[in-house]
């Protein structure tokens, strides 16, 4: 851990634009410095650094952050090891806090579990190429299997003897000891006798991103029904299943280059993709996939692309663990290889030009795949198709990008031949009680905030509530301590300052309205709570956050404005700034909020009395019926106060 006042000199010492420079060529242009964006390819640079504001911002593929940010995603660093990267830049000392001696404990027994899986891999490597039953049954079985010398090395392939203690014995002459030798796995002991959990077995390391062994894959080869066909080795300090993706320090520059990465079910898939010379591939090794996996593919691309069997029984099973890739905000395409075939199989039997033609002809992208599969499934039935809606809308609704989502509505009505505005309705019921079940503390009543649309009005994507928040955020975050208005106070004759983060707070609080995007709303909240200590709240603040997610957030709107300016440009001669127009800006843009939420909560009424009634719940029907004659009261009140009809 490193303590707060080393982060903070570690902040103030690393300039954006000295950060930036070393990995891109920047040009100043105006107020910033511009250059070609390091995260996507592009030929025309919208890469955009600010050195007053201490960020960066890409405007074509929308990464954006603080010098701290730019690191973790370049170098695919944790937060902690970014600081660490620029603390040695500026040549700051790191005080971290004291280890204690449990730490201490645990690092060496980090390390040494390490040195036994390095040992182990090695040994059974030279195993499987040197030892005379390794060369027999493990080497030809993989040559059999066709796959060439060259990979088997690449990926430290070894074999373990069918002799129960070959590998144990070995290890304990050689000096390493029983306690770690069990805790990695390698030895199993019972209480008369110990032996190699992988004997009889061909062997895969499990590789770490920096390239170290962390754990075992065992394939048996004898044909015997009682034995598993597969073993791993048990979790471990080091090696924990939901976190690693098999393949995945070999596939890394691989997927940055590619900007894509091809997922696949098994180690040998990914071997022989390998040899076919296509290496930006991984395999969630027989497990479903979880969102940590999924989250250490995203440190290198945005662009997954899953490979299925062509007879696999098990896709609807797995459309499921699908959904995972879409909830972290990731493109996910499918690719359905010929019938009885397998990544490995396939990539064998065709040419490397021909596999890639087969997967760009055959590519497409997952929400459409699944829409098709399970029409093609419920044909006529419609009871089926009722619930193959459910499905689509479920997997849809879990894109956390408001355009995606949209464009992918478009896509299914169309494919379903179903409304967009029934389809899109029950998305945003989805996401409702989703953020509800999320954000609300256990035993508490949540206030309901509905995001249906209303009827008549066509949807666009600047219609979505959470579009609505990101401006009335971005309005803070940017123009927070500037002097809206002033007014005289007509008893004392006192001057009263009113700034723009006051209006958008107060106006919000005396509505008790919250935000419904997790990442606006902690801004909100900590502005709020800073405002209300009186301290004066710094871009500084929220740029240097140590959430990532806040401090990216605030990059992105804060930059927004730079663009927005010109929006409001009206001659060579006189350019009205969007800071000149706050005092009409802000008030639209908060009157348009709180309409857009007035319409949901109707909408969302409408709908539960129409339930209420066809159930015939009286009672209830009644108080819905007052609720709805109420929102519209306010609503009208808020097209008055504003007088005039609202954006
Ligand atoms: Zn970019």
């Amino acid at each position: 851990m490193i303590d707060a006042g080393t982060i903070e000199r570690i902040y103030d010492a690393a300039d954006i634009v000295d950060v930036v420079k070393e990995f891109v060529n920047l040009k100043k242009r105006g107020a910033n410095y511009l250059g070609l964006c390091p995260f996507h390819n592009e030929k025309t640079p919208s890469f955009s650094v600010s050195h007053a504001r201490g960020i960066y911002k890409c405007f074509g593929c929308g990464k954006g952050g603080n010098a701290v940010n730019f690191i973790m995603e370049h170098e695919h660093l944790t937060y902690y090891e970014a600081l660490k990267y620029l603390a040695k830049k500026y040549h700051i000392e790191i005080i971290e806090k004291e280890l204690t001696p449990e730490d201490i404990q645990h690092q060496n027994d980090r390390e040494s579990l390490l040195v036994v899986t390095a040992y182990g891999q090695k040994v059974m490597a030279d195993t499987l190429f040197n030892h005379p039953e390794g060369k027999t049954v493990g080497l030809s079985y993989f040559k059999e299997r066709g796959f060439r010398e060259e990979i088997l090395h690449k990926f430290g392939l070894g074999y373990s003897p069918e002799k129960r203690d070959y590998f144990t014995q070995l290890a304990l002459k050689d000096g390493y000891t029983m306690e770690f030798l069990e805790k990695s796995g390698l030895t199993i002991k019972k209480e008369d006798y110990i032996f190699d959990r992988f004997h009889s077995r061909v062997i895969f390391p499990i590789h770490a991103l920096s390239g170290k062994v962390i754990g075992f894959g065992g394939r048996i080869l004898r044909s015997d029904k009682t034995i598993a066909k597969y073993l791993n080795s048990p979790e471990s300090e080091i090696y924990v299943k939901s976190k690693i993706v098999y393949g995945i320090y070999h596939a890394r520059k691989a997927i940055e280059q590619a900007d894509s990465c091809f997922l696949v079910e098994g180690y040998t898939d990914v071997l022989a993709m390998h040899q076919a010379g296509l290496e930006n591939v991984v395999a969630s090794s027989g497990t479903s996939l979880t969102p940590d996996q999924v989250r250490l593919i995203k440190r290198f691309t945005n662009n997954i692309t899953v490979l299925y069997d062509g007879d696999s029984a098990g896709i609807k099973a797995s459309l499921r663990g699908i959904d995972i890739i879409l909830e972290e905000g990731m493109n996910v395409k499918v690719v359905l290889l010929p019938d009885g075939e397998d990544p490995d199989s396939y990539s064998k039997k065709v040419s490397n030009t021909e596999l890639l033609e087969y997967i760009a002809k055959n590519e497409r992208d997952f929400i459409s795949f699944k829409t098709l599969l399970l029409l093609d499934e419920s044909k006529n039935d419609p009871i089926r198709r009722a619930s193959l809606i459910t499905e689509v809308v479920k997997s849809i609704a879990i894109i956390p990008d408001a355009i995606t989502r949209s464009e992918f509505i478009r896509e299914c009505s169309t494919l379903l031949k179903t409304d967009e505005r029934l389809l899109l309705s029950q998305i945003m019921k989805i996401r409702r009680e989703r953020n509800a079940r999320r954000f609300t503390p256990a035993g508490q009543e949540q206030e309901v905030i509905p995001a249906f649309r209303s009827q008549q009005q066509v949807f666009t994507p600047t219609d979505d509530i959470e579009f609505k928040e990101r401006e009335i955020v971005r309005l803070l975050l940017t123009y927070g301590n500037l002097v809206l208005e002033r007014s005289k106070d007509e008893v004392s004759g006192e001057q009263h300052e009113t700034t723009v983060a006051e209006r958008i707070i107060h106006d919000l609080t005396a509505d008790e309205l919250e935000l419904l995007n997790p990442v606006y709303r902690q801004i909100f909240h900590e502005y709020r709570t800073q405002s209300e200590q009186q301290s004066i709240i710094t871009e500084k603040y929220f740029i240097q956050h140590p959430d990532a997610s806040v401090s990216k957030a605030a990059a992105d709107l804060l930059t927004q404005a730079y663009t927005l300016s010109k929006i409001w440009e009206k001659n060579e001669n006189y350019v009205e700034t969007e800071e000149m127009l706050l005092k009409k800006i802000v008030p639209d843009t908060i009157h348009s909020y709180k309409h857009k939420k007035i319409i949901d909560l109707i909408e969302e009424a409408k709908v539960q009395l129409k339930e209420a009634y066809e159930s015939q719940q009286e009672e209830k029907t009644r108080t819905l019926q007052e609720r709805i004659k109420e929102l519209n009261t306010f609503k009208q009140q808020l097209s008055k106060e504003l007088n005039r009809p609202i954006p």
